[in-house]
């Protein structure tokens, strides 16, 4: 029988989205994860792996593969890729270069490889997070923007106007980096970028053989203008006209070709600048949270089952999504300081706004919360599709209008 490893963070929102994908194939599935006890719902299929460090992680997959056979491995989160490009080449499967999901994983890295390729990206400069931050704003060109090297969902990512916000923005991201850790040069890095004024959009593709096939490119209507930057509304088809899609994807693919990024999901996001689309970043590994759930193509697969099919060289019927307008609206956590969310009002009247396919709360009641740009964690989804992107977006924002969060005060001690 066909198997496949699936690599996912405990942390992940994904994980049921690809069993059920692989079901829909009647495929074995194998989960490798940091903590593999959290899945042991999963009986004997789950083990654990070290995604922090390469050799090990690699070693500990050649190991499952003495044992059983495996088809594919599937990163299914940022964190995995670099295993899964190494083990996945130490067995002969179809995958991306480590050293190309190394560029991706890594902001430092991704802008010097774009920048020696010549694909549009945000000048930039990079220091220590114990540099002089007063010091280092002198050098700056305003607006910028500030972030670590390796984190996701925007945390940590800041924009600074002038020099007393950034020497308050670097003083928090260092505060971050120190609370989580670690001595690798990514882990004490801070990253300072030009900043990129302009609508920003999502591309999701499949790389086959190099080559980038585009999945669905959603606009993101909200401004994201900061100082920081959570995720809200993504609605596809784009509305750009096509001359701007089509240079979207142009610069995708430079991006992709310069990583050299060769097989499987991207998910990239976009700026469009003064002189066109700008490169933000490029991730080697499918769309994050439960954003991929209003995607479907041909005949109703699914993007996993997309991703599964390509992992596992079987046909793709179509990479055609379906033709109505669908989009997801990621619910960032209120205010400004960390609480409790104690209760959540008027689900039942989102889910009942026409054309809103669901809303989904993925933190449980009673739960600390954490805003950005410390937080990681999403409130919730709401799932839209209706026949034009604007009809989705209303409704998105119908629905988010009909719920109210309620969040404890700020806990003495936080
Ligand atoms: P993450 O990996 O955490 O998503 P990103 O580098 O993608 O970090 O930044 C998150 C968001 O911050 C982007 O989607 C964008 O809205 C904003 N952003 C990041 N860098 C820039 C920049 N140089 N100019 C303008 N906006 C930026
Ligand atoms: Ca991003």
């Amino acid at each position: 029988m066909t198997s496949v490893l699936l690599l996912i963070p405990t942390t992940s929102y994904q994980t049921a989205d690809f069993l059920a994908a692989a079901d829909e194939l009647g495929i074995d599935v194998f989960v490798g994860s940091n903590e593999a006890s959290v899945l042991s719902n999963l009986g004997g299929r789950t083990m654990t792996v070290d995604f922090a460090d390469v050799d090990r992680g690699c070693a500990q997959i050649l190991a499952l593969a003495n044992e059983v056979p495996i088809d594919a491995i599937v990163p299914v989160d940022e964190v995995t890729t670099a295993v899964a490009a190494a083990a996945a080449d130490a067995l002969k499967l179809r995958h991306n270069p480590l050293e190309s999901v190394l560029r991706a994983g890594n902001k430092l890295k991704l802008r010097e490889c774009l920048r020696d390729a010549r694909v549009s990206t945000p000048e930039f400069v990079h220091v220590d997070k114990d540099a002089d931050a007063s010091e280092t704003a002198r050098g700056v060109t305003f607006p910028c923007v500030l972030k670590p090297l390796n984190l996701s969902a925007s945390r940590g990512v800041i924009r600074a106007d002038g020099h007393n916000s950034f020497v308050v923005a670097f003083q928090r991201i260092r505060d971050l980096l120190n609370e989580i850790g670690g001595q690798t040069e990514a882990a004490r890095t801070v990253l300072i970028e030009q900043y990129i004024p302009g609508r920003e959009l999502a591309l999701e593709g499949l790389v086959n053989q190099g080559k980038l096939q585009v999945l669905a490119l959603f606009d993101k209507p909200d401004p994201l203008e900061g100082p920081y930057f959570p995720e809200t509304i993504y609605v596809t088809p784009s509305r750009e006209s096509d001359d701007m899609q089509e240079s979207i994807s142009r610069t995708t693919q430079d991006a992709v070709s310069a990583m050299g990024l060769k097989d499987g999901p991207i998910h990239a996001e976009l700026r469009l600048g003064d002189s066109g689309p700008v490169i933000i970043e490029v991730a080697a590994r499918s769309i994050g949270g439960l954003c991929s759930r209003v995607l479907t193509f041909g005949a109703g697969v699914s993007l996993e089952e997309l991703v599964l099919r390509h992992a596992l060289s079987l046909p793709i019927e179509s990479l055609e999504r379906e033709s109505q307008a669908a989009g997801v609206m990621m619910l960032p956590v209120p205010g400004e300081t960390p609480g409790r969310l104690n209760a959540v009002a008027g689900i039942d009247r989102a889910r009942s706004v026409p054309h809103i396919l669901d809303v989904t709360l993925s933190i449980p009641l009673g739960e600390r919360i954490v805003p950005l740009p410390e937080g990681n964690r999403y409130l919730g989804f709401i799932f839209a599709r209706a026949e034009s992107p604007l009809a989705v977006e209303q409704a998105l924002r119908d629905a988010f209008g009909a719920m109210t969060f309620h969040v404890s005060e700020k806990e003495a001690g936080t």
